[in-house]
């Protein structure tokens, strides 16, 4: 699981549609609507039922058909009328698309509102101990009992399982099958006695991902989305949303702002808080310069040559993350452009790695309260090799842009 992201402000471009009409439309809906003391799941409940939830969303889906754009001028609006928008996290990024996708209306309607709302949280159930690149070598098993699949196996690296209501689950249906096919894709509640979930230790201190172990684990079949067997489709859909770096922000909110917008906050400081390492794992272009300066070297040259080539990196990562979002904003679904933009971060990641280590030199295996800035450059250091694995490795990515956009041969199996 990929792309916690902070929030560094709108950024609105809104092609093909009357941007400033939309923006006074919601304006006018939310002065008429927002009240800041009430309930969080109620407001965010009237967002949705009024198609104010995620514009980008279809239109019976608690959406306008809009393009995306028009998610982030939402955001923009809420934040400068003091109030607080849809959750945001896993669900929002992997699950909801995937869900829109490929589930039937039903499904939808029992699993759409609850995450907009976020009274459920999710998790991706997906790798295994020995089945990570290689994802559809996969040996967790599903077996039909009545109306209920009964699973088997063991997943890992599992990020927010332990505060997850619900998780996107693979596993083997047909065991004769090729190796694609015969994988089906469920969705499990996680709250139930035949799953457990033991958190692992990173090198950075921080526990963000789990060992999830299931043993006889109970899902309806109403639970599964797509056709049996045919799960592997529907997850190319989930990693295709994944690569493509389009990842929901840290929502932003007003100081004093009532009791919702604390509730909100409080929701947000809670399910961040399992990823506050990862703006360290992206490599912290933003403290480069301001460490040069700290450390009194602005005048050395090696330096400053690593300076302006992170923020070359930096600048085009952030373009072709921004072309992958607005492709998907403009209605094309995910493709290779996503493996460009996840390469182009892990490059990023470790060029800021880079010039972090020459500019702090042995200090920078210092933690604790007297090291520099409190061991936050230690854990950017420990952290950014997991930019290149999380989502798909570099090698993956590299095999995909061979196959997909330079049309090489597929590599052997
Ligand atoms: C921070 C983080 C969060 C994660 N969150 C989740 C999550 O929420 N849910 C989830 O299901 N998983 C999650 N993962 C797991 C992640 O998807 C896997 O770690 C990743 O896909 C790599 O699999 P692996 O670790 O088994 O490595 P392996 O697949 O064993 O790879 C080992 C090495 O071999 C290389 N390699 C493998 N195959 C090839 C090939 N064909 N060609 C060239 N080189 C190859 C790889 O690039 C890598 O360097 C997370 C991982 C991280 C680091």
């Amino acid at each position: 699981m990929v792309g916690i992201s902070e929030n560094k402000g709108p950024q609105l471009n809104l092609p093909n549609m009357d941007t400033d009409l939309i923006r006074q439309k919601f304006k006018t809906w939310v002065t008429e609507n927002w009240k800041p003391n009430g309930d969080l799941i109620t407001w965010r409940t009237k967002l949705a039922m009024a198609g104010w939830a995620c514009p980008s969303w279809p239109k019976n889906w608690y959406g306008k058909g809009l393009q995306g754009s028009a998610d982030r001028m939402v955001n923009d609006e809420l934040y400068k009328a003091g109030s607080a928008g849809v959750a945001s996290g896993v669900s929002m990024y992997l699950v909801a698309p995937t869900l829109l996708d490929w589930a039937t209306d039903e499904q939808k309607q029992r699993f759409l509102l609850p995450i907009l709302t976020g009274e459920h949280k999710w998790c991706q159930l997906f790798s295994e101990p020995e089945a990570g690149s290689d994802l559809a070598g996969l040996k967790t098993r599903a077996e039909r009992d009545g109306d209920e699949w009964v699973i088997n196996g063991q997943k890992v690296w599992n990020s927010g399982a332990h505060k997850a209501d619900y998780g996107i689950l693979l596993a083997r249906t047909d065991q004769d099958a090729t190796k694609h096919h015969g994988i089906s894709y469920f969705v499990i509640p996680m709250k139930q006695q035949g799953i457990e979930t033991r958190p692992l230790r990173q090198m950075n201190h921080h526990a963000s991902f789990n060992e999830v172990f299931l043993t006889d684990a109970r899902v309806h079949k109403d639970n599964l989305i797509g056709d049996v067997s045919e799960g592997w489709r529907v997850a190319l859909s989930t990693l295709a949303h994944e690569r493509s770096g389009v990842a929901t922000r840290r929502p932003r909110f007003q100081d004093n702002s009532g009791q919702i917008v604390e509730t909100a906050r409080a929701e947000a400081d809670e399910y961040f808080s399992t990823y506050r390492w990862y703006p360290q794992r992206a490599g912290r272009a933003n403290l480069i310069v301001p460490e040069i300066q700290r450390t009194n070297q602005h005048t050395n040259p090696l330096l400053r040559c690593e300076a302006s080539a992170v923020e070359t990196l930096r600048q085009v990562a952030v373009w072709t993350t921004n072309r992958a979002r607005d492709g998907r904003a403009s209605g094309k679904p995910p493709g290779a452009e996503g493996s460009v933009a996840k390469l182009n971060m892990s490059v990023t990641a470790r060029a800021c790695h880079r010039a972090h280590t020459k500019i702090i030199g042995a200090n920078g295996m210092l933690v604790g309260a007297d090291s520099p800035r409190e061991g936050l450059i230690a854990e950017v250091l420990l952290s950014t090799p997991a930019q290149s694995i999380a989502g798909g490795t570099d090698e993956i990515q590299k095999n995909i842009l061979a196959e997909k956009i330079l049309g090489l041969p597929k590599e052997p199996v």
